[in-house]
């Protein structure tokens, strides 16, 4: 299929072929025409398969016509990420650049200012995080009833980010007629009752079924001691040809930690994760996109979805927590057919999340071994539950190993990173002292697991949310602009109970099942 068979305008068609695309992605030959008909689109695509085009081609032709009014937005697409939502006003820049369409990208880590004065003028296209909407939004600095077509994207991922009562709110503020266009990279259960509480009769499109690994991506896992992974990281490093590489850790402490000891062993590397400035973050991505840097150790936040063209590797210096994460992790590299190389450095007590990573993949990760290094094996989990409720740390998970003096004296001792450079434990700033955990909750606010309430009503939640004392409210809005917190991952709805949660999810009658799937044929 060719792209001027989709609908799309002439001068949006230019932009393409100015682009060098020749033909529509999977995703985008699907959705494209329901967008332009005025369908609601609930799409099952990842990153790396051409959906952003999928929904910024049509949106430019659809919003050609008319004209933004001050701080009335024509359409909002909500991002769970800053890296992510610049990477969608590039795409908008790039395939609008022969329209006049005004953009305004709202996310956290930049001033107010600027982006008010471009709310005033009058946007087209709104891309935002949904913290530093609804701040502006409080502070009336913009208005949302005039939203012609709203985008949720990666709905997985703002789930996980717990993002989702921020976006139950945000659709309160919206219009009720409206084309809403959904997409997300897995449909569990909670997604799909999502879409089925946003979403009017929508347009059902799938691409590659969900969390398969792309074929380019040659895969294989070092299973090492935990003390022993930077030395084998070091070691892939030297002997890979590594053209440019993402280095994924689990925490963000971890990534500036990893990083530091890679640039003290010569190696060209920056970080990125949600603890630093905006404008570094911008800084340190478009230099690794310009190939100054050339190794990224990154967090999964910071690092979802983006898109860096011919990265030849992806190192998991952690095995991620979630299965999913693994696949959007791999999938950095061969990326648009070439190939790329993904390789996970486990320790005895990851057995299950590689398990998990094995059931969700469909098939084993190969192992290989490092010259020079011992190779370690799983911990049962047994015994790795032990081993951590002894509270013996991942680092000390060798519960049948020598004893420390002994060990003292094995030759790769000096390959650790230098002692300066990790914290004593009792020097380290206590939890409550750390950044990141001024900004969340006390815990003296959280109600212990077995004094929540059951489900409440509808009405009931709605009314003590007004109620809720003013503190409350403004520990909702410290923790939504630390959006990009990674180290302690909310799972699932974390302790809200949202909305859509209490209506039960609606089936369609098998003659309109069928209606609609002979129309889809
Ligand atoms: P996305 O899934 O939106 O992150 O896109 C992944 C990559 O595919 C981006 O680098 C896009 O520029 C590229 N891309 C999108 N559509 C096409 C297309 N039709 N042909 C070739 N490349 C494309």
């Amino acid at each position: 299929m060719l792209f001027s068979e989709l609908g799309l305008g002439p001068d949006v068609l230019r932009a393409i072929e100015d682009k060098g695309y020749t033909q529509p992605t999977p995703i985008q030959e699907q959705a494209i025409p329901w967008v332009l008909q005025g369908r609601d689109v609930l799409g099952c695509a990842q990153t790396g398969t051409g959906k952003t085009a999928s929904f910024t081609l049509p949106m430019i032709s659809i919003l050609a016509s008319g004209r933004a009014r001050a701080r009335m937005p024509r359409s909002l697409i909500l991002e769970p990420t800053r890296e992510l939502a610049a990477q969608v006003a590039e795409s908008f820049e790039t395939y609008g650049k022969h329209h006049k369409l005004s953009m305004a990208l709202l996310i956290g880590g930049e001033t107010f200012t600027e982006q008010v004065k471009r709310l005033d003028r009058g946007v087209d296209v709104l891309i935002a995080t949904p913290g530093r909407l609804i701040d502006l939004f409080e502070r009336g600095n913009i208005m949302l009833n005039d939203i012609k077509v709203f985008v949720i994207d990666e709905a997985d991922r703002m789930l996980d980010m717990g993002f989702i009562p921020d976006i139950e709110r945000i659709v309160s503020k919206l219009p009720k007629l409206r084309q809403t266009l959904f997409f997300s990279a897995t449909m569990p259960p909670e997604i799909r009752r999502l879409a089925d509480a946003f979403l009017s009769n929508p347009k059902e499109v799938t691409v590659a079924p969900p969390a398969s690994p792309s074929e380019t991506v040659t895969q294989a896992m070092v299973l090492v001691h935990e003390e022993d992974k930077r030395k084998a990281l070091r070691h892939l490093l030297r002997t890979e040809d590594v053209k440019n590489a993402f280095i994924f850790c689990n925490r963000k402490r971890d990534v500036a930690i990893l990083q530091k000891s890679l640039e003290s062993h010569g190696f060209n590397a920056g970080a990125l994760h949600g603890d630093m400035v905006q404008s570094k973050r911008m800084e340190t991505l478009e230099a690794f996109k310009k190939g100054e840097i050339t190794l990224l150790v990154c967090s999964d936040v910071a690092a979802r979805g983006l898109d860096v063209q011919g990265l030849s590797h992806v190192f998991n210096f952690d095995v991620p927590i979630s299965a999913e994460d693994y696949v959007h992790r791999i999938g950095r590299t061969g990326r648009a057919g070439r190939s790329g190389r993904a390789f996970t450095l486990a320790s005895p007590l990851d057995g299950k999340q590689v398990s998990a990573i094995g059931r969700l993949i469909k098939r084993e990760i190969p192992l290989i071994a490092i010259d020079g290094l011992e190779s370690a094996e799983f911990l049962s989990e047994d015994e790795a539950r032990r081993g951590r409720s002894r509270g013996r740390g991942k680092d000390k998970e060798r519960g049948d190993r020598a004893p420390r003096e002994q060990r003292a004296e094995r030759p790769d001792r000096e390959e650790r990173a230098p002692r300066e450079e990790r914290q004593p434990r009792e020097e380290r700033p206590s939890r409550e002292e750390r950044p990141v955990r001024e900004e969340r909750q006390p815990r003296e606010e959280r109600q212990p697991r077995e004094e929540r309430q059951p489900r409440e009503s509808l009405a009931a939640a709605e009314s003590r949310r007004q109620q809720e004392p003013r503190r409350d409210r403004d520990r909702d809005r410290r923790r939504r602009r630390d959006e990009d917190e990674d180290d302690t991952p909310v799972i699932g709805f974390g302790d809200h109970m949202p909305a859509f949660m209490l209506r039960s999810a609606r089936r369609p009658a098998p003659a309109e099942s069928a209606e609609q799937s002979s129309q889809e044929g």
